[in-house]
């Protein structure tokens, strides 16, 4: 039986022809040692980006089933390009769009979930031998319509075909050479590492690490299907992300992430009763206002203080709503801090290790760093502090564990 490998390039890595030249050779490499191999690509470069500013100029508020119709175009462009490419240097190869192998989705327009995949065309492609190339981002529902998936989809479309197909391996190819215990370009001696679970990276994913789409790393948790992230311009192993059996030795932090342009709002006083966090919360989040961190000490004299962390870009939209809140529930006045970051610890090993998070605090504390704020879960220690001192946080912390 030949394996089944689903590669996923991104757009940076289709973004010329001559890149795109150089995808269609490492392809033929599997291809020629007879490999099945199906590839997932995104839009090219900024395609995407540039077909937003487009309608942009049309409409500020264009119809979001139409949005989605012309992004899928960027994909379309891709994958049809990398067939010709690997036509030209005697690889088989058959390209196909999202409602062609039939990637059945939702209708939530932009932001669309896969319901189910017919691997009968890919099949069939491989069966003669040939590349199947999927536009990633893309699919379609019930209805017949074009959805995409939300941006940087691309890799939830690799690893829903990677879960249907049974295939050994998705690899996602990227721009940087794997999964890193902090950001290379902040951090010296960050190192990359060979192995991490699927629970730190959907924590280091969504604390900014940005390397894969969130929700690819869920999908892929619940159908252990094993994503080695690598570099799609040299040849080294990157990091492959697997469950947590998967790791011999679990460790204490495996990664530390700073999260800027983060604000603080403050409200003291706030009356000690049901409902209450639900009716600040609740319109926050009408209002599609993310809130971060959230501490609420407990009741003293009938009274909380409510603190929690929203981006610095939607201040303006969030203190209306708070204002009102503070007008009908008569508390203290709102304390605002705009020039805070968010500082994160993660690592599975956190739940067998004690003291780590004393350990951080006192890190911080050596480089006079107050801290804010903390909150905690099972494999993270979060902590709020003035943004300035953000960079030598980082460091500070990457020092003591890694
Ligand atoms: N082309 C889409 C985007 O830019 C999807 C992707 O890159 O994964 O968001
Ligand atoms: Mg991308």
């Amino acid at each position: 039986m030949p394996r089944i490998i689903v590669q996923k390039y991104g757009g940076t890595s289709v973004g010329t022809t001559d890149k795109i030249k150089n995808v269609a050779k490492r392809i033929k490499t599997y291809h020629d040692r007879g490999d099945h191999v199906v590839v997932v690509v995104s839009a090219m470069g900024h395609t995407t980006d540039e077909l937003i500013e487009l309608a942009d100029k049309l409409n500020s508020n264009p119809p979001r089933r139409e949005m989605d119709m012309l992004l899928s175009t960027g994909e379309q462009v891709s994958v049809s390009l990398l067939a010709i490419a690997l036509d030209s240097i005697g690889v088989p190869a058959r390209s196909f769009t999202g409602s062609q192998v039939k990637m059945m989705t939702d209708g939530n327009f932009s932001n669309a979930k896969i319901e189910m995949i017919d691997r009968t065309r890919i099949d069939e492609a491989l069966g003669e031998n040939k590349v199947a190339i999927v536009a990633g981002f893309q699919g379609i529902d019930k209805e017949g319509n074009i959805t995409t998936l939300g941006r940087g989809g691309s890799d939830t479309s690799a690893v829903a075909i990677a879960a249907t197909l049974g295939a050994n391996e998705c690899e996602i190819y990227t721009d940087v050479d794997g999964v890193f215990t902090a950001d290379p370009n902040k951090v010296n001696g960050a190192k990359m590492h060979e192995r991490i679970t699927y629970d730190e990276m959907l924590e280091l994913a969504s604390l900014g690490a940005g390397v894969l789409h969130s929700r690819s790393v869920e999908l892929a948790k619940n159908y252990d299907v094993v994503i080695h992230v690598r570099s799609s311009f040299k040849d080294i192993p990157g990091t492959l992300v697997v469950s947590e059996e998967k790791l011999m030795e679990h460790i204490r932090v495996s990664g530390v992430t700073i999260k800027n342009e983060e604000a603080r709002v403050t409200i003291p006083d706030v009356p000690d009763k049901p409902g209450i966090a639900a009716e600040l919360f609740g319109a926050l989040a009408k209002a599609d206002v993310i809130v971060d961190v959230i501490v609420q000490s407990s009741p003293s004299n009938g009274k909380n203080t409510i603190s929690f962390t929203i981006s610095r870009k939607s201040v303006k939209e969030a203190l209306p709503l708070l204002e009102k809140f503070v007008e009908a529930n008569k508390t203290g006045k709102i304390e605002l801090n705009e020039k805070i970051a968010i500082i994160s610890a993660v690592g599975v090993g956190m739940k067998s290790h004690v003291g780590v998070a004393a350990q951080m605090f006192k890190a911080l504390a050596d480089n006079n760093i107050n801290i804010e704020m903390i909150t905690t879960s099972e494999i993270k220690i979060s902590c709020v502090i003035p943004e300035a001192q953000g960079k030598s946080a980082l460091k500070a912390i990457h020092d003591e564990f890694i």
